[in-house]
């Protein structure tokens, strides 16, 4: 993802002055194949709106989305779903209520007219074998259906075209607890098998912390940290990360990282605060953080002079 902006005009009426919304604001991000980054933050940070954009749902303001080095975010949805598909966090509502589990699961391979009709079918039934349902699976409704088994039909429509990339938007988050581990160790099993990639959104760092290669933490459109799994779970070095971590995880003994009591003070994000969005909620805010906007900065390669690394952690905080 380039600089990737997106702004949304709020309605204004006779008594309200329109405004605007900049829920993803200059996001850059990298994700290596065959990897998983984990992309958290709080509801409304902008996680889902970045995965609209990527699946073509809604297009940026500013920005480009990039596979394999090609620009491709001026192509159409159709375009964009060879390359980049969803599962979303309520199996129920992304699946056609109307339609068996067969014309669920092989509908993208008709959208794009990929094999005969025959082929689809048995392409169908490898992938309803391969996320582990039934064979008699094919010819039931989603309502017949479990929760797990209604999000094992959403991970078969979107690899059945072994898409590019796999966007997860909180994949586990409407399930029953018993049933989410199983989902999460399938994705991942179905990740090693076929070298997926996946950008994997949650608000739970526990959710990620097993999953994830790589993490970005977001905040009011921003990327705030990013870096690998290791470095943000055992060296957070943005506040934000470190309350997230305070707040979402039993934090480790001897990290002694604050709990900011995250959950109520989020600003308004139509009224972002200057400066650093975080100086409000920021536990070391110092009077700079509300004058200056803090870049997304490869700390090694500032101290050292050096190229940018991918390795490297980025962090947006002048005291990071
Ligand atoms: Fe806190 Fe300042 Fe860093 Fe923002 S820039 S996270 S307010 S210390
Ligand atoms: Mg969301």
């Amino acid at each position: 993802l380039c600089a990737l902006s997106k702004t949304f005009k709020l309605g204004g009426g006779m008594l309200h002055k329109s405004q605007t919304l900049t829920a993803v604001n200059n996001v850059s991000l990298r994700v290596p194949r065959g990897q998983v980054m984990g992309l958290v933050g709080e509801s409304g940070c902008g996680k889902s709106t970045l995965a609209k954009i990527l699946l073509g749902l809604t297009p940026p303001s500013e920005g480009d989305v990039l596979i394999n080095g090609k620009a491709i975010v001026n192509a159409n949805q159709k375009a964009l779903a060879r390359h980049i598909q969803p599962i979303f966090q309520d199996p129920y509502s992304s699946l056609n209520p109307r339609q068996r589990i067969a014309q669920i699961v092989g509908l993208p391979l008709r959208i794009h007219g990929i094999g005969t009709q025959k082929e689809q079918a048995a392409k169908v039934d490898e992938m309803l074998e391969l996320v582990g349902l039934p064979k008699r699976a094919a010819q039931q409704y989603p309502g017949q259906m479990s929760g797990g088994q209604r999000q094992r039909v959403a991970i078969a429509r979107a690899l059945i075209m072994r898409p590019d990339l796999v966007i997860c938007d909180e994949p586990t988050s409407a399930l029953d607890v018993s049933v989410q581990a199983q989902i999460l160790n399938l994705l991942l099993d179905l990740k090693d098998e076929f070298g997926l990639t996946y950008l994997f959104i949650s608000h739970d760092l526990a959710v990620v912390e097993h999953l994830a290669d790589r993490l970005a933490v977001m905040y009011l459109g921003k990327i705030v940290e990013e870096g690998t799994r290791e470095q943000i779970f055992t060296a957070p070095r943005h506040p934000y990360t470190q309350a997230l971590l305070a707040s979402a995880l039993t934090p480790e003994p001897g990290l002694g990282v604050p709990d900011i009591g995250l959950g109520a003070g989020q600003p308004d994000p139509t009224r972002p605060p200057s400066g650093c969005a975080f100086h409000p909620r920021c536990p070391i805010a110092q009077p700079q953080c509300s004058e200056q906007s803090p870049k997304l900065t490869d700390l090694i390669q500032s101290a050292a002079q050096g190229t940018t690394q991918p390795n490297h952690p980025r962090v947006a905080c002048h005291f990071a």
